[in-house]
């Protein structure tokens, strides 16, 4: 008796990711296998946009990802990993990055496709002329528009459209969304960075999809358009084409299984066995890092917001150290002086020093028609002394010369 006809799943892909013509260098990384097939976008000044990228993906692609629970644990320790990273890198502080990935994952007695995303590179499936966007965005402005805040019109020149919600390595932990979907043949997936999405309308890249181009050529022709329109950032572009094999022979009694199909940007052509050190499927297309940095996260705005908290603080106790530091230095000292015709000594500085004006220490009964012309001319303007010792010594030398008999009555 025949065994009933079984399907395999045959997967054939093809990738390509530029730095763009403006970016100094390429902060997007990708990685694909048999089973594993992954975008992610760094960000983060000096090099770590860049290396935020890879330390996911890396992490990812060496995991064990099998079903879909590892799969996510995967991506969860990605984040552990660039996060921990970025504490322990000064010069790393604050990078992070998307990461979007589709995998086929062991789920009972069938394999099928799972989709994972933190960030706003996307998944979108190609079927029958059909562009549909799989995955979605966690940034301020596609929050608004499911929301229903905002129009897609308007999302796409908002001022925070780039603005993140939610990215790898930014915080200790990570929420991660995750969809499973049935294979079915035909379809096509295609994971992307937003330097394509930003670049090119889905009706466009839709029509690209759609002249039945190998995945490699349709990758390349992607970014070489998104570079044409401007190519303002990196622009990364991973295909994935599913067919599904019908399967007579009972020795064939797969129910499914994948066929690599090796590519000039993504897998090595003599894979030996992508199970050992996966990460080395990576190959270095992201160059030497840029200060340049078009987006922020929202978790930039917080922490500016705590930034401009802290530099008001600092200056705060800074202004109020200054303060401190004149009003000690105006009230330190005292000086002899005429009120009201009398000599007195005040303590401070003579005619004050900003808001600290002199105050009266000492009243003496000396009135100044007592004083001889030499020392009521020194005490015009006053005379400053060191401390209230030296005051009261200069007062008992000018009672030492007064003129006897001018009692000013
Ligand atoms: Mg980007």
């Amino acid at each position: 008796m025949n065994s009933p006809p079984m399907r395999r799943l045959r997967l054939t892909w093809g990738g390509a990711t530029d730095q763009g013509r403006i970016r100094a260098n390429n902060q997007d990384a990708m990685y694909a296998d048999s089973a594993l097939f992954v975008v992610a976008d760094g960000m983060g000044g000096h090099q770590g946009g860049e290396v935020a990228a890879n330390l996911a993906v890396r992490t990812v692609a060496n995991a064990d990802r099998s079903n879909r629970e590892q799969l996510r644990d995967a991506i969860i320790e990605a984040n552990r990993v660039v996060h921990e990273t970025a504490l322990e890198e000064p010069e790393l502080h604050g990078m992070g990055t998307t990461l979007t990935a589709l995998a086929v994952s062991q789920e009972a007695d069938s394999h099928q496709f799972v989709i994972l995303n933190v960030g706003d590179s996307r998944v979108y499936r190609h079927r029958d002329g059909e562009l549909e966007q799989l995955t979605e965005d966690h940034s301020y402005v596609a929050e608004l528009v499911r929301r229903g805040e905002l129009d897609n019109q308007a999302a796409e020149v908002h001022p925070y459209r780039n603005m993140l919600t939610r990215a790898i390595g930014v915080h200790a932990d990570v929420e991660v969304d995750e969809w499973l979907l049935e294979p079915v043949a035909g379809d096509r997936f295609m994971l992307c960075s937003d330097g394509l999405t930003n670049e090119l309308a889905d009706t466009e890249i839709a029509e690209q999809l759609g002249l039945g181009q190998d995945p490699s050529t349709s990758a390349k022709a992607l970014v070489g358009l998104a570079n044409e329109r401007g190519g303002r950032d990196n622009s990364t572009v991973l295909i994935v084409d599913v067919q599904v094999e019908v399967i007579e022979s009972e020795e064939a009694n797969l129910s499914s299984e994948t066929t690599d199909s090796p590519t000039s940007v993504i897998t090595p052509p003599n894979e030996p066995n992508p199970s050992k050190d996966r990460s080395k499927d990576l190959s270095d297309r992201t160059e030497q890092t840029s200060n340049i940095k078009e987006r922020s996260w929202l978790y930039d705005r917080v922490h500016i917001k705590l930034s401009a908290v802290v530099i008001a603080l600092v200056l705060l106790l800074t202004s109020a150290a200054m303060v401190t530091t004149i009003g000690w230095y105006a009230r330190s000292s005292y000086h002899v002086g005429v009120v009201a015709n009398h000599v007195v000594i005040q303590k401070g500085r003579i005619g004050g020093l900003l808001w600290f004006e002199p105050t009266l220490e000492h009243w003496t009964d000396i009135q100044t028609v007592q004083l001889t012309e030499q020392d009521r001319q020194r005490l015009v303007n006053g005379e400053q002394m060191s401390d209230l010792d030296d005051a009261k010594l200069f007062v008992s030398n000018l009672r030492s010369r007064l003129i006897k008999g001018a009692d000013g009555n």
